[in-house]
């Protein structure tokens, strides 16, 4: 059986021709194949349509039929009137519209139609008021138990048209569509062959046919996704000789001693599973998952100096500088007291130091290391690398981290998030990385009081409470989304304007303002993206060393600083933020013995930005805070940033599609753990994963 009438170019398919490839080749429609794996967004189902004599007065119904006239006039009172008559089988509904003489284009004699809307009773006839139109070609009257597919489209296609192409497509390449799951494990597993979702999926005669196509399909997608990771995973289990860092009984009291709490039962837990890993002898690639606050430096430390016991080089990597100065600082706090020898690298050193450095970590002198994975990975040459540690990556997906993985030796890599992500989210971009969950925190913590400050008057409040605050000793985060202030209007608090044109303050305005009225007499500092990075980290430093009351800033405090004596998080323009972000903002708070507050300021009225606020009022529970986000503004944006967020998935949705991934996940699994995907009835399907996702997951060849 040949593939080639998948493969050919679409204009030749019956009824394409060259205009309408070009209007394809904008949705990357290529060949007849590209046209197959087009699925519809929805079901369109017309079983719910009505012929005219059943038609019940103002409620939501959908009639079907042809235009069979057309006209506009005037009205008396000067409006523009365009009137259009449905034939439905011999039975006329008539449609009219108001002040847009543009329907006269857009509807054509001959047109089948569908009109849904609240029809009213009017000189004898059903009349539907500017009712939604959709076009249907002759034949979907007559199709498929009723039910339409709605297609994705692009500007100069119709929808009709996009279903005519695509019944072609079906009825002259479908069956030729080849299978690369093997008939007996796809009768196991309860799927439809290839061929038939793709055509059930454009063609289905009832809704449980669509659904069975368009779970194979799903399921297809995911599971080749998660048999690529699966892939990953075995080729660094396999390849990756790794040291060996036991632990001893004594290592383990030696360590503990250095921190003055005792651990929680959730970072117990999560050093077995990676004291496990580092005596294994195979390559650790784990994901240290928790809440703000719940104490992640803490195992990284431990893990760290277990590496160094066993006479290793360790090194912790962050995204910034200041976050890497931070654990630097609690580190070398740690072992005050002991002789590891221990290195930061920044861009702050002198050349001479830093040549210095790099010696010392290429002789193997220097046990542990403290950077920015920017530098690191660009200048540094260990010894014997045991393990590196890698900070607050929940913004790099699968395939940024492939490249880190890639370089070099093969030390154990412990990956931790600085916010709790999504589950469904979290097997796609973290699926190669075995899972820590740490979900308690330690003993004491306190929930912060966090509310929703709307209306000049709550403003005031707010800041009365917050000179309180600063003058009994605390200290005050203000963020602020934007640098610059928008330009409609000055910011005018506390008279305040009216809401419609509320400022928009930026964070440079704002901290004019607040140091000259609100918070005049205080100390209040600036820092935003747009500073000089020494200013700003100078700036940082000087409100950890409490030089500063007040630190009014963009979201560059957002990662993983700590200050215990701030107590006071103010989120202006609150709603300008995802959920997940606002909970991270607010982790900076909460940090020490005194209560903390949260403060979202926001003038918002939107249904969903009032929702992300009342869910941050109501839950201190990053999980569940979380899943919200998800459910609510979808993968790119939870992770921060779109391009990086970006999955290469063709079908699924990850919010909609979550149980079909467990599903896959674990199918995934079995197979290639079982070693049964190495058996030749399997070829095809291992050539699918390697063509989709050999390179980006950089797998090996041979599987
Ligand atoms: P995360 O990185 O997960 O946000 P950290 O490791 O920075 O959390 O810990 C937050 C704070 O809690 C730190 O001040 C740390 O010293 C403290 N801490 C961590 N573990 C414990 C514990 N088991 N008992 C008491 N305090 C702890
Ligand atoms: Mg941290």
């Amino acid at each position: 059986m040949s593939d080639a009438p998948l493969s050919r170019p679409v204009q030749f398919l019956k009824g394409v021709g060259p205009a309408r490839a070009e209007l394809l080749a904008r949705l990357e429609i290529h060949s007849v194949g590209d046209l197959l794996w087009h699925l519809p967004r929805e079901l369109l189902d017309l079983s719910s349509v009505v012929p005219p004599r059943a038609l019940q007065e103002k409620e939501e119904q959908t009639v079907r039929g042809v235009v069979v006239d057309l006209d506009a006039k005037e009205t008396h009172r000067g409006k523009s009137l365009v009137a259009a008559l449905l034939d439905c089988d011999g039975e006329y509904v008539r449609g009219v519209w108001f002040n847009q003489p543009w329907m006269l284009k857009r509807l054509r004699l001959g047109d089948w139609m569908l009109w849904s809307g609240k029809p009213r009773r009017h000189q004898g006839r059903w009349e539907f008021a500017h009712p939604r139109l959709q076009w249907i070609d002759e034949e979907d009257r007559v199709s498929h138990g009723g039910l339409l597919p709605q297609y994705p489209l692009t500007e100069g296609l119709r929808m009709e048209e996009m279903r005519r192409m695509i019944r072609h497509a079906v009825d002259e390449a479908a069956d030729l569509v080849p299978d690369h799951l093997p008939a007996s494990y796809r009768e196991e597993r309860g799927l439809l062959p290839l061929s038939a979702a793709i055509r059930q999926v454009h063609l289905p005669a009832h809704r449980a046919e669509y659904d069975a196509a368009r779970k194979r399909l799903l399921f297809d997608d995911l599971f080749e996704f998660q048999l690529g990771l699966a892939l990953r995973r075995r080729a660094w289990k396999r390849d990756a000789a790794a040291p060996l860092l036991p632990l001893t009984a004594k290592i383990d009291a030696r360590i503990r001693r250095l921190f003055p709490f005792r651990f929680t039962a959730g970072q117990d837990a999560a050093l077995r599973d990676i004291a496990a890993d580092l005596a294994s002898g195979r390559a650790m690639h784990r994901l240290l998952q928790a809440d703000v606050g719940a104490g992640k430096t803490v195992i990284a430390i431990y893990a760290m100096l277990l590496c160094v016991a066993a006479g290793y080089q360790t090194v912790l990597m962050t995204p910034t500088e200041l976050l890497a100065v931070q654990h630097w600082e609690t580190i070398d706090a740690v072992l005050r007291h002991s002789r590891v020898s221990r290195a930061l690298l920044t861009g702050s050193l002198t050349s001479a130091q830093r040549r210095r450095t790099l010696e010392q970590i290429a002789a193997g002198e220097m046990q542990l290391v403290v950077g920015t994975q920017a530098l690191i990975q660009s200048d540094v040459r260990f010894a014997r690398l045991g393990l590196a540690v890698i900070d607050e990556q929940h913004k790099f997906g699968v395939a940024q981290r492939a490249t880190f993985a890639a370089g070099g030796a093969s030390p154990h890599v412990l990956v931790m998030t600085a916010t709790p992500i999504p589950r469904s989210l979290c097997l796609t971009q973290f699926g190669d990385l075995d899972l820590t969950v740490v979900s308690d925190m330690p003993p004491g913590r306190q929930k912060i009081v966090t509310s929703r400050i709307t209306g000049a008057g709550a403003r005031q409040k707010m800041w009365e409470f917050v000179r309180r605050q600063l003058q009994s000793g605390r200290q005050a985060y203000v963020v602020c989304p934007r640098i610059e202030s928008s330009d409609r209007i000055n910011d005018q608090e506390p008279h305040a304007p009216p809401l419609a044109t509320l400022p928009e303050a930026g964070v440079i305005e704002a901290h004019q303002r607040l140091s000259r009225v609100e918070l005049q007499g205080f100390r209040v500092g600036l820092a935003h993206g747009q500073m000089d990075r020494e200013e700003r980290a100078r700036v940082m430093q000087q409100f950890r060393d409490g030089d500063l009351d007040v630190l009014v800033s963009t979201t560059v405090v957002e990662v993983g600083v700590d200050v215990p004596n701030a107590t006071l998080m103010i989120i202006r323009e609150a709603e300008r933020f995802g959920l997940s972000q606002l909970h991270q903002l607010r982790g900076r708070v909460g940090r020490g013995k005194h209560q903390a507050y949260c403060f979202l300021v926001s003038e918002a009225t939107d249904a969903d930005a009032v929702a992300r606020l009342a869910a941050m009022e109501r839950s201190s529970d990053g999980f569940e805070i979380a899943e919200q986000d998800f459910a609510l503004r979808g993968p790119g944006d939870v992770l921060g940033t779109r391009q990086h967020g970006q999955l290469p998935l063709r079908v699924a949705d990850l919010v909609r599609d979550a149980e079909v991934l467990e599903e896959a996940r674990a199918a995934a699994l079995a197979l290639v753990e079982s070693g049964r995907l190495d058996q030749p009835e399997f070829v095809p399907l291992k050539l699918r994963v390697l063509e989709r996702f050999g390179k980006l997951f950089d797998l090996p060849h041979s599987g």
